[in-house]
């Protein structure tokens, strides 16, 4: 019996994941500023665990990159959004 990487049919093996292009939702939305009250939409730049996803994930420019960011800690300390529980050790 041969054991072999490719597909049983000798195919080589397409990669499935498609390459999407990513834009910023703020920009889209012709947001100018971003409101830490608006924390229903901040949820969606935070992990689980409550921390934010750099903006290479996310697609969001800088400009706003910067302002999500200020937004975020802003609506922490509101506690509206729970702060960052990184699991060390263990
Ligand atoms: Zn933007």
């Amino acid at each position: 019996m041969q054991s072999r990487n490719s597909s049983a049919d000798g195919k080589p093996q397409k990669k499935y994941y498609s390459v999407r292009k990513k834009y910023c939702a703020f920009c889209k939305d012709r947001i100018t500023l971003v409101d830490y009250k608006n924390f229903r939409n901040l949820e969606n730049y935070i992990s689980e665990t409550g921390r934010m996803f750099p903006a290479r994930v996310t697609g969001t420019c800088a400009y706003h990159q910067k302002q999500l960011s200020k937004a975020i800690k802003r609506a922490r300390q509101m506690a509206l959004i729970k702060f960052s529980e990184e699991k060390r050790g263990y």
